[in-house]
């Protein structure tokens, strides 16, 4: 069986110790393995810092979107092994491993052009040149520098190859030298990536660890910045960390999230806007098994609605096959791992004690095509609260998998934004309305509580990839439960692994800097 390497320091280490081993989620087989320890990471941080920052510094923004570009190729050339890979590591169907695949490469493509306008600089204004004294004369001028430090990357389960590349897209293009983390259960992906890209980058911009962080932390500087995608239980680790705390490293954190949609009082269910909204919470309960931050784990419907809602939700999940996720006739697969099946188990009894059942029972299902008692599978489910403002497991547990609870409203627009800010800080919640002044009062009341708010309405229901998808183009993070971090967004995605300065001085300088 594969021992997946890290590659640190310049080439590629299996490690030593207990090995963990990586299974097919649907079938429990054996994978690959992953030594647990064994990696002189001190070494890691200075090779970065000694071969990666100046490597990485001697190029303009338009040289490393040059780069970012051929990371892009790269993933192309392997696709068809890179879908078998997460279909086999990650109990994705077929769409749900292109879904994270082409993602990632759609990212870079996206870094790699933004690279090439950012141009043969190596400095970024922020904002216009301020007049700051008598006259003219004496100027300021926000810009964004280069940060001489590294970048860390720890990545959850469910997006190893998306995960990988959405940020290392915007750490190389800022410059900075990263060590990328995979979620060991579905690192394969993620370590092959890492085999494909290394060879095209300049020694110590990337290097990777496979299994557990061990002492990854303990190495981190003042310049340096972690950016961290998983559970909220991790999280507040990180944040207390003592050296992470000691030189104010900069952490950023994507974590946990009670997504909302809400259904407006305007919306006929069998208008483009209706089936939109239909649309959208079925394929964020089946897409990749429900196990995406961004998918709807809260539904709001007017109470004259609901019923309606509830059978098409009956109607549509019961064509969802269950299954080998390598099978054509499967829709949906497993869980990525036992340990996920345990907490979706749990997250559904807690909301089965405060709400009853609609479809799935509490995910009981016979999974097509997987050896009996094989598999971490659940079916989907969904859940009525006969009182959503009340439920509180409802907002207070983000159950990561296929399932969602419904519950009915007034039609109120600040009742519907309540129910978004009860679930203390989403990364995106969406709206159905063709009523422009429901929308605004529900934006106004509800996007402190959100980092995305997504508008689904007939005029962009044809052209639209739902809520559950992160563009390159605007900012994923959120608020309070959902981490308080900000990634992505263009080119603010990159001034995450920057550092902004004020400049103050000779107006005609200021201006020379930035080649003006
Ligand atoms: P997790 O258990 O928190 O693990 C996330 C990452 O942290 C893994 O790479 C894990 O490594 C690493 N880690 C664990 N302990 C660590 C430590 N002491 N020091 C450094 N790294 C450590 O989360 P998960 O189970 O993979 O992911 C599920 C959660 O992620 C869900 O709650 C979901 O909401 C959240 N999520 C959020 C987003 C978002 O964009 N906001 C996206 C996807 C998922 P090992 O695997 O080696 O333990």
């Amino acid at each position: 069986m594969q021992l997946l390497a890290s590659y640190l320091s310049g080439s590629w280490s299996q490690g030593s110790g207990p090995r963990t081993t990586l299974v097919n989620p649907a079938t429990e087989a054996a994978v690959a393995e992953v030594a647990t320890g064994g990696h002189d990471l001190a070494a890691a941080f200075t090779y970065a810092r000694t071969v990666g920052i100046p490597a990485l510094g001697a190029l303009t923004f338009a040289q490393r979107g040059t780069l970012l570009g051929a990371l892009a190729k790269a993933i192309h050339g392997a696709r068809e092994e890179l879908i078998t890979m997460a279909v086999a590591n990650g109990g994705n169907t077929r769409s749900d491993a292109k879904f994270d695949i082409d993602g990632g490469a759609m990212t870079l493509s996206y870094y790699a052009e933004l690279g090439a306008k950012l141009g043969a600089t190596t400095l970024l204004a922020d904002g216009d040149p301020i007049q700051v004294g008598r006259t003219a004369r004496m100027g300021g001028q926000h810009v964004w520098g280069r940060r001489r430090g590294v970048a860390v990357h720890i990545n959850a389960f469910n997006f190893p190859g998306w995960g990988v590349c959405e940020k290392l897209a915007c750490s190389l293009l800022a410059g900075m030298p990263t060590i990328t983390k995979p979620a060991t259960a579905t690192a394969l992906v993620g370590h092959r990536m890492v085999e494909l890209f290394a060879p095209l980058l300049p020694a110590g911009a990337l290097q990777l660890l496979v299994g557990p962080a061990g002492t990854l932390l303990d190495h981190l500087g003042p310049g340096d910045v972690v950016a961290f995608t998983g559970g909220s239980t991790t999280a507040r680790m990180l944040r207390g960390h003592a050296t992470i705390i000691e030189h104010s490293v900069r952490l950023n954190i994507e974590a946990d999230s009670l997504n909302a949609a809400i259904l407006g009082p305007d919306v006929e269910l069998t208008s483009e806007t209706g089936g939109l909204f239909l649309a959208d919470v079925v394929r964020d309960m089946t897409q990749k098994t429900g196990q995406k931050c961004t998918a709807i784990r809260r539904v709001l419907v007017p109470a004259a609605r609901e019923s309606e809602v509830l059978d098409a939700l009956k109607e549509r999940l019961g064509g969802i096959a269950v299954g080998d996720p390598s099978r054509d006739d499967v829709r949906m697969g497993p869980l990525a791992t036992a340990q996920q099946l345990r907490d979706v188990r749990e997250g559904i009894a807690r909301l089965a004690a405060e709400t009853e059942a609609v479809f799935g029972g509490t995910g009981e299902v016979s999974p097509i095509g997987v050896p009996t008692g094989k598999g971490f599978f659940v079916g989907p489910v969904v859940r009525r609260a006969a009182d959503p403002f009340g439920c509180k497991a409802l907002h207070a547990h983000e159950v990561f998998g296929p399932v969602t609870t419904v519950g009915s409203y007034d039609g109120d627009a600040a009742r519907a934004a309540a129910f978004v800010a009860q679930g203390e800080g989403c990364l995106v919640s969406s709206a159905y309305s063709d009523d422009r002044d429901w929308v605004a009062s529900f934006v106004g009341a509800a996007g402190a509580w959100t980092g995305r708010l997504y508008l689904g309405s007939s005029k962009m229901a044809a052209q639209s990839p739902g809520p559950g998808t992160v563009l390159p183009s605007l900012v994923h993070g959120g608020p309070g439960r959902a981490g308080g971090g900000e990634e992505l967004g263009g080119e603010r995605g990159v001034h995450g692994y920057m550092q902004r300065v004020a400049l103050q001085g000779d107006a005609s300088v200021l201006k020379s800097l930035l080649g003006a």
